[in-house]
């Protein structure tokens, strides 16, 4: 066989040369180009996939490098878009094949649009909301979706397949209230974590191209104590999304609302459900790596040049920005969505 940069993956028979060309005829889109977006990217776009559409809404900083492979010191100096940054690294890698980068915030709006016409789609976001937003999208186009979350050294991934497996609410029928869920902004996350489930996506959307039987399960994995589980998720009736076919992230009446408030310098976010928040522990947790105050009414908190005032129903404005997805990504950061 003639020497080419796929020969090592052409020899491997479960894909072969039909697979190969399969691949190269492909289309994906991957959606956060973060910690695992940039490994899923990579490794997507070094197998052959013809044609990569990198969807971001963050710029490089300096604590992104231990775990996003595609960036570098300069991309942090010059605040590239992760989008664009990764795009120029992997053009650079393979240059024969099409890569389109879009630095947009996802939204009920425009996320049909960024997964129109390619096979699959493959999570790197970071927070549920956009994760909901994925899952309906994909279910009313009928196309399938990888998702994937790490946090500390542990972290998941699972298939969904439109009409043959269970979908992200038959897992996760309600999103958390804001502040509960613990994130690598406050609780850290290793490289080795996201490495390990962003390769698992990886392979799953190359076992999806070349025609073979996506893994029906749910994956959890350990890197520190070294544990793999492997768990079936039935779909669950009722579910709206996959059952009942009621696409409330898409609809926008479960998404939460944002507005710039002209003139101070601030965006007000407010979550699609009032909760009450228990704004002394996620003070506790938020003093980690910022400066809190709590007054018994409200949580402040200054981290980035920024300052976040939370109220304990979830709604929160943040100083410093009148950029609503700068602000949205102040807000998933520190308090989650
Ligand atoms: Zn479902």
């Amino acid at each position: 066989m003639i020497e080419n940069r796929y020969s090592k993956q052409i020899l491997f028979q479960q894909i072969g040369p039909e697979g190969q060309e399969k691949i190269s005829r492909s289309k994906v889109a991957v959606i956060g180009i973060g910690a695992l977006g940039t490994v899923i990217s990579s490794q997507l776009c070094r197998a052959g996939v013809g044609y990569l559409r990198l969807i971001d809404r963050d710029f490089v900083e300096l604590s992104n490098l231990q775990r996003q492979i595609l960036f570098d010191e300069e991309d942090v100096r010059s605040r590239l878009p992760k989008a664009v940054a990764a795009a120029g690294k992997l053009r650079a890698a393979n240059s024969e094949i099409t890569i389109e980068d879009v630095v947009t915030d996802v939204t009920a709006r425009n996320v049909e649009q960024l997964i129109s016409g390619v096979d699959i789609v493959l999570d790197g976001t970071d927070n549920l909301e956009t994760r909901f937003l994925i899952n309906d999208a994909s279910l009313k186009t009928k196309k399938p979706w990888v998702y994937g979350g790490a946090l500390g050294s542990h972290g998941m991934t699972m298939n969904v397949i439109p009409g043959k497996s269970a979908c992200l609410r038959c897992l996760l029928p309600e999103s958390p209230p804001p502040g509960a869920m613990q994130n690598c902004d406050t609780d850290g996350v290793l490289g080795a974590a996201t490495g390990v489930v962003a390769s698992l996506q990886a392979a799953e959307a190359l076992k999806y191209l070349v025609g073979r039987e996506p893994r029906p399960t749910l994956l959890i994995i350990d890197v520190w104590d070294g544990e793999f589980v492997e768990l079936t998720v039935q779909p669950r009736p009722h579910c709206p999304a996959c059952d009942k076919g009621e696409y409330e992230y898409l609809a926008g009446t479960r998404t939460s609302w944002t507005t710039a408030l002209c003139g101070r310098n601030a965006v007000q976010i407010v979550p699609p459900k009032e909760h009450q928040i228990p704004l002394h522990e996620l003070q506790e947790r938020l003093s980690r790596v910022g400066r809190t105050s709590y007054n018994g009414f409200l949580l402040s908190f200054e981290a980035e040049g920024r300052e976040l005032m939370l109220f304990p129903t979830g709604r929160a404005i943040i100083r410093g920005t009148t950029d609503e997805a700068e602000a949205r990504t102040f807000y998933t950061r520190y308090v989650g969505l």
